[in-house]
């Protein structure tokens, strides 16, 4: 049960980047036995229009493919809810004019959701308080708790493998996953998860994680939990339960335990957010403020966009990201470093741009990432440059993937 929220009163449960009901620790509070009629629970999501504005790079935040995954994926949601007897109800406006509107149509002025440590998200919480509603916020979309950690989250390590170390030693202690709630029907994320351990890919993970695309069709060189994970339809948990059960199964080796390596890489960057906070979206980031003033490489950063550069392996990327929404993580490394350090762009438009077409947009690791390649972040090294030929010749001897994807 929430603290302070009677279970006698109705609760709005807002959905935000957690479109799941298995391990839901927020919705699970709300959920309580007492209020588990849907009189007393309303499910809720909020379409934005802020979406459908241009930014000030010259593109709508949300582009089609984050769309279509996402109406997937209410739609997921909402037969789930339907088998507990409960409606996704999907609010169209700003999430204030919209829930307090719905709030008050509904006599309630509880609303329960998770929180997310990025700026403009913290805003929406903070407008509906203002407006005074209650809103009760739960972190849950790391691995590991931040009370679990070692140390004090305001104390995280400046470098990945320093946090990464720390955790370890002391013994990692992951979010316990909850029980799925009874009566659920399995979500399209579940069965992708238990496909993925069914086969073997987990096992050769390592080796095949820098690939660029799949050397045979339906076997995934790297997980693909990413766009799960972004909306939240899987937890960290849920991915972690299933590891751990396939190494007591199958063996563990190199490849599980890197599995939970990135893992741990996005929580890193979700800690980091808890850490900075706003200091993460300045032009300089967490850089000194005598760093050189940037500059919008407004028709260099058209041509990336539209995979004209002329860089061959960087025009690939871009179309495969145009054409799917998706792209291998080498490729999301090369094409980044090409904008910031060979076309002199705006680490910011970059961002924006992934934002607008990746499936798997998730406003940490997105922020992370790109902050650290443009060394504007916590790379030890100062910020990343890949030498797109030499990437070519490492990833992509054969042409194949220039060739499946050329213009
Ligand atoms: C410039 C740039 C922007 C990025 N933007 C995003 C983003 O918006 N959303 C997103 O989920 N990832 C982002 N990443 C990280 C990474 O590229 C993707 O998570 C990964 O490619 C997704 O594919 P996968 O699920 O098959 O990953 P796998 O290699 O199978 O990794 C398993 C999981 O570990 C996590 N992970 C892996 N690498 C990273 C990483 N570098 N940082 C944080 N978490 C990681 C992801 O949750 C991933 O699903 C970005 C990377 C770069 C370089």
């Amino acid at each position: 049960m929430i603290p302070g929220f009677p279970v006698t009163s109705a609760v709005i449960y807002w959905f935000r980047n957690d479109l799941r009901l298995t391990d839901n620790p927020a919705f699970t509070h709300a959920y309580h036995p007492a209020r588990q009629s849907a009189a007393n629970l309303h499910a809720v999501y909020v379409h934005d229009p802020k979406q459908s504005v241009e930014t000030r790079w010259g593109f709508k935040r949300m582009g089609k493919h984050r769309k279509a995954f996402l109406a997937q994926r209410l739609q997921d949601l909402a037969s789930q809810l339907k088998a507990i007897g409960c409606e996704l109800v999907q609010l169209h406006g700003s999430p204030k004019v919209a829930l307090l509107a719905f709030s008050k149509s509904n006599k309630t002025t509880h609303i329960c959701c998770e929180d997310i440590a990025a700026p403009e998200e913290q805003a929406e919480v903070d407008s509906l308080k203002a407006a005074g509603l209650e809103v009760q916020t739960l972190w849950q979309s790391s691995l590991l708790e931040p009370v679990d950690l070692p140390f004090d989250v305001q104390q995280l390590p400046a470098v990945f493998t320093a946090f990464r170390n720390k955790v370890e030693k002391q013994g990692l202690k992951p979010r316990e996953r909850l029980l799925q709630t009874a009566n659920v029907p399995e979500s399209e994320a579940e069965k992708y998860l238990k496909h993925y351990f069914s086969g073997d890919f987990a096992s050769t993970y390592k080796l095949t994680r820098n690939q660029l695309m799949e050397t045979t069709v339906g076997q995934p060189f790297s997980t693909k939990f990413s766009p799960w994970l972004a909306c939240g339809a899987l937890s960290a948990p849920m991915i972690f339960a299933e590891l751990k059960r396939f190494e007591v199964e199958r063996g563990a080796n190199d490849s599980t335990y890197w599995i939970l390596f990135e893992l741990l890489w996005r929580d890193y960057f979700r800690f980091l957010h808890l850490q900075h906070g706003r200091k993460l979206y300045l032009e300089q980031g967490l850089g000194d403020t005598y760093l050189p003033k940037l500059k919008h490489n407004k028709q260099g950063f058209s041509r990336w966009c539209e995979g004209k550069t002329d860089e061959p392996l960087v025009d690939a990327g871009m179309c495969e990201l145009a054409a799917t929404g998706w792209l291998s993580n080498r490729m999301r490394q090369v094409v980044a470093s090409y904008l910031i350090h060979d076309l002199g762009g705006d680490w910011r438009a970059g961002a924006a741009w992934f934002e607008a077409q990746l499936i798997d947009y998730d406003v940490y690791s997105n922020q992370g990432n790109w902050l650290y390649i443009a060394g504007r972040g916590t790379d030890p090294r100062g910020g990343r440059r890949f030498n797109p030929e030499k990437q070519a010749l490492e990833h992509d001897a054969k042409g194949e993937y220039r060739a499946n994807w050329a213009a």
